[in-house]
């Protein structure tokens, strides 16, 4: 039993933790934690929904709580551990779980991300906090503006390090790196070591110790993954039938632009269905706000881009469709990421059509798994009488009359992996970082930047409205 006791934090950390309703670490904290504790650099192979803020916040807390002080000087507050990362919602969410492990201790944290008034940011900053997690653009101009200082930085956390790279972040994280004391420890956390990563790590980390919980390139086996052979115009039908078909009360859907999010939300919409578009052209307030409405239950399907969506924390969320597959295979892992995470059930279904076939081998060798691509007959197409020949599929060769109902494709086996096969859970009566009780949200709400609403209760994606 990894239990949180054993690690002897502060009692006033402890008392955050045991108010979070964690009973037992999960494996990444279970071995991440000690490793930061002792002050050594770390590279941590660690899929989102995991508990990897807390394995990185509460060590790095935990060796903070010797700088704690009561001090209202700005001078007595500096900036000791920095946090990056990718996108402005993920941002907020890992600051939020600072914010509730620091509740008890005396130190400060904020979140700094573009898309917002630098004002609040700015006075937020002047005050003094010993915790600074941020984007790396936006910080980047509070380091101009001397607003950050970081030269008493004794902690920096990359985390989600691939997807910064994929941004193109890799410049400005140089910047940032080159601005910290060289004597500092230094915590890389990525979903896949690509050649890139470890070429980052192997510039910015003094012998890091590895830890991987779930083996990199691999998808949790929690999550039913379902290939169908769809032709690119009846891609929406599609959905829409599966969702019908299965009940299903939520789901992320992702597309690989932000005009065709745009015009599939729109398109939904137009059917009737509640959606919501995520995608980087909307601003910071609307991207917030969709996913407000969607963690109320007021939004069904949340149409999203890769970047827009990329580490959200949203509880159980029963399924994911990729209407488009993805360019880069290891997106594919982090979409279908949004689902079966910490242990429930998890549906992800992806919508191939005869273009994609390349798309759909690079998964497969990413993941290592044989991928079965399943015909769809549709509803109407059966009531009219109508068999689908698979005429608009996978291999367009119109010219074969016995044409296979699957593809070249054999089936799936179901991927096992020791720690998704006994995963831990979160408690159902006490509240866990994305869904904190009513108490939490309101102390939490007062100590952050103003511009940032504290998370609601996210809605209980199974259930009906009672659960809200
Ligand atoms: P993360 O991978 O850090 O995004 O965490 C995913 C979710 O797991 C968050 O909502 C955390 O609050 C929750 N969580 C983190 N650690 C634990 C734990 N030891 N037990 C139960 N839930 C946890």
């Amino acid at each position: 039993m990894n239990s949180f006791s054993q690690l002897q934090l502060d009692p006033n950390l402890a008392k955050a933790v045991a108010e979070m309703g964690y009973e037992s670490m999960t494996p990444i904290q279970a071995q991440a934690i000690p490793v930061v504790l002792s002050g050594q650099d770390v590279m941590g192979a660690a899929q989102t929904g995991t508990g990897k803020t807390a394995a990185f916040s509460l060590p790095l807390l935990q060796r903070m709580i010797k700088h704690e002080n009561g001090s209202t000087s700005p001078a007595r507050h500096p900036v000791r551990a920095l946090v990056l990362l990718p996108t402005r919602e993920l941002a907020d969410q890992v600051a939020q779980q600072v914010k509730m492990y620091a509740k008890y201790t005396q130190l400060r944290s904020a979140v700094v991300f573009g898309g917002m008034d630098m004002k609040p940011q700015t006075a937020e900053l002047k005050r003094g906090v010993e915790v600074l997690v941020a984007t790396p653009g936006r910080l980047l101009d509070h380091i101009e503006a001397k607003t950050a200082v970081l030269n008493q930085v004794e902690y920096v956390v990359l985390d989600e390090a691939d997807r910064m790279l994929d941004i193109g972040f890799l410049p400005d994280l140089q910047r940032i790196l080159s601005y910290l004391p060289k004597q500092r420890t230094t915590l890389l956390f990525s979903a896949t070591f690509s050649p890139e990563i470890k070429r980052l790590a192997a510039s910015y980390l003094q012998n890091p110790v590895t830890i991987e919980v779930a083996r990199p390139n691999q998808t949790a086996s929690t999550v039913t993954q379902l290939f169908y052979n769809v032709a690119e115009d009846d891609k929406r039908r599609a959905l829409k039938q599966i969702v019908k078909e299965r009940g299903i009360s939520q789901a992320f859907v992702f597309v690989n632009s932000k005009l065709g999010c745009a015009r599939l939300a729109r398109a939904l919409e137009r059917d009737g269905l509640r959606t919501a578009a995520l995608h980087g052209d909307k601003s910071q307030d609307e991207r917030l706000k969709a996913l407000e409405a969607f963690k109320k239950g007021e939004v069904d399907l949340l149409i999203c881009t890769d970047v827009a969506a990329r580490g959200l924390d949203i509880k159980d969320v029963p399924a994911v469709f990729n209407i488009d597959i993805p360019y880069n295979a290891e997106d594919y892992i982090h979409r279908i990421g949004r689902t079966g995470r910490a242990g429930a059930e998890g549906l992800a279904v992806s919508f191939a059509s005869s273009s994609d076939q390349r798309l759909v081998t690079d998964i497969e060798k990413l993941t290592k798994q044989k991928i079965e691509l399943l015909n769809l007959s549709f509803e109407d197409d059966r009531q009219r009488g109508r068999t689908n020949t698979g005429r608009r599929q996978w291999d367009d060769d119109s010219s074969s009359e016995e044409k296979p109902s699957r593809s070249r494709f054999t089936p799936a086996p179901k991927v096992t992996d020791p720690f998704f096969d006994k995963p831990y859970e979160a408690s159902e009566t006490a509240p866990s970082g994305d869904v904190p009780a009513a108490s939490t949200v309101a102390s939490v709400g007062r100590g952050i930047s103003p511009n940032i609403k504290p998370k609601r209760k996210v809605a209980a994606l199974f259930k009906t409205t009672e659960s809200l």
